[in-house]
């Protein structure tokens, strides 16, 4: 019974990352089971582990992650390795976590993409795609909130929704992309060239992060996209409630990250971003400038969001295009 209503599980179970939590949960145990480690170790959200991963993602050793380095690959793989520790089903080439692409100027690189798979009755090929840009500039510029903060927010949602052990009804997609400071060319790959095993013409909503780790600076959270009385904005608005330390400001557009990509093909977006007027686009966008709490409380609140979206019993399929959703 258990194995039915969350099979998931069965797979992070069978790779012992997650013995003493997940489905079987609730069935009688004699003894404790062993504590659980490395990526399911931490709490959801947990402020610490999510310093860890940005203090990685913007370290001077993958400078700033520019498509094609070094330091891009191995951002790409500790995006990889993560997924594969979740349990998370790869929905790259061949099987893989990896989407790969050349960007504009030749240099190869790649989307990471995974999924969980929807269960719902009639909306299971439906998807929420969850997405942040890993790449920036490199030669110095590290990219601490442009973006390893929306990376580290996709992760900790990542690990928040299997270690869950419950299936969402639509599917929901984690979409780490590539080369996004040149012109959104991996969010554009991923949607022109979209994994077999994904329904594109069915992706019903994006949830789009890019620098979320300026909340102290910023003294908002926008949460742009949620025009009018879209689900999208009922979502941020209902969920924001219990997170009183977050001024969440609703309403206006953007088409300056990834999310432009998909509302240009009709897929309405939240795109949740924080002001940083200082250090945007500058050297010192560092990882000693991200405010750790308020980024670890956003994650939380998209997470949620996102969780309401895929569980959503309205038709977002029907939904808010065309004509009523205006993108920008
Ligand atoms: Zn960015």
């Amino acid at each position: 019974m258990t194995a039915t209503v969350c099979p998931r599980s069965a797979t992070i179970l069978y790779l012992g990352l997650l013995a003493s939590v997940g489905c079987d949960r609730e069935a009688p145990r004699s003894l404790p089971g062993p504590e659980p480690e490395g990526c399911a170790a931490a709490a959801d959200y947990d402020v610490e582990a999510m310093t860890a991963d940005l203090a990685y993602l913007a370290s001077p050793e993958l400078d700033g992650r520019a498509p094609g380095s070094q330091g891009d690959g191995a951002a790409r793989a500790f995006v990889a390795e993560r997924f594969a520790c979740l349990g998370l089903e790869p929905l790259g080439d061949g099987g893989g976590y990896p989407q790969a692409f050349s960007d504009f100027d030749g240099y190869e690189t790649a989307n990471v993409l995974a999924m969980i798979g929807g269960q719902g009755t009639g909306v299971s090929e439906e998807s929420i795609v969850v997405s942040a840009h890993l790449d920036h500039f490199g030669g110095g510029w590290l990219g601490a909130n442009d973006n390893a903060s929306g990376v580290t927010a996709l992760l900790a949602i990542a690990a928040a929704l299997a270690r869950s052990g419950q299936a969402p009804d639509r599917t929901v997609v984690l979409a780490v992309f590539g080369a996004e400071e040149s012109g959104f060319e991996g969010a554009e790959h991923f949607v022109r060239n979209p994994p077999r095993a994904l329904d594109i013409d069915r992706v019903v909503y994006n949830l789009n992060m890019d620098m979320v780790g300026s909340y102290a600076e910023s003294g908002a959270l926008y949460a742009l996209g949620t025009f009018g009385n879209t689900p999208g904005r009922r979502a941020v608005a209902d969920r924001a409630r219990a997170h009183p330390s977050i001024e969440v400001a609703l309403g206006d557009g953007s088409d300056q990250s990834d999310n432009a990509v998909f509302c240009a093909d009709g897929v309405p977006y939240i795109f949740l971003w924080t002001e940083d007027g200082e250090c945007y686009h500058e050297r010192c966008d560092t990882s000693s400038r991200i405010d750790y709490a308020s980024l670890a409380e956003i994650a939380a609140l998209a997470g949620e969001v996102t969780l309401d979206l895929a569980n959503s019993g309205d038709d977002l399929a029907g939904g808010v295009l065309p004509g009523t959703y205006n993108c920008f």
